[in-house]
């Protein structure tokens, strides 16, 4: 059994599709969505993290891709800019999962392995270092 958290991306054509019933008709994984938001211009976003054999976990992101939901990994879609950040640390007290840390030279360092894209940093980092790629 393997885990694998994604951000989905819902385009405008098929955004009101039911997708995501038809994934767990079609295959054999739990899931739990962690977070859901649709654009202004009605592009969905959501934040699934999937449990099941590769084999089926392989199964839905074909499915996704079948489907017309582009994805990518969670934290590959949060970015931290080196030239901007000055490690001022206030992102590492928004942050709810550790992402960010200091290192033994109090830089601040990001893991986009433990990010779950809630974009408390986006929103709260005074030098705009954060960005969020739609
Ligand atoms: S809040 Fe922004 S500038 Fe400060 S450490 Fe975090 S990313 Fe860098
Ligand atoms: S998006 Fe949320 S979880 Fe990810 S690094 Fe920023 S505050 Fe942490």
């Amino acid at each position: 059994m393997i885990k694998k958290r994604l951000v989905l991306k819902f385009s405008p054509q098929v955004v009101n599709r039911p997708i995501i019933s038809a994934l767990s008709r079609k295959c054999d994984i739990s899931f739990n969505i962690l977070q859901a938001t649709i654009t202004q211009n009605k592009v969905g976003r959501m934040i699934l993290e999937m449990e099941g054999s590769k084999k089926n976990i392989d199964a839905a992101c074909a499915f996704f891709k079948k489907s017309g939901v582009s994805f990518q990994r969670l934290g590959e879609d949060i970015k931290m800019d080196e030239k901007k950040c000055v490690s001022c640390g206030v992102c590492i007290g928004y942050c709810p999962t550790g992402a960010f840390s200091f290192d033994a030279e109090k830089k601040v360092v990001f893991d986009p392995k433990k990010c779950i894209a809630c974009e408390f940093c986006v929103t709260h980092c005074p030098y705009n270092a954060m960005t969020l790629k739609y």
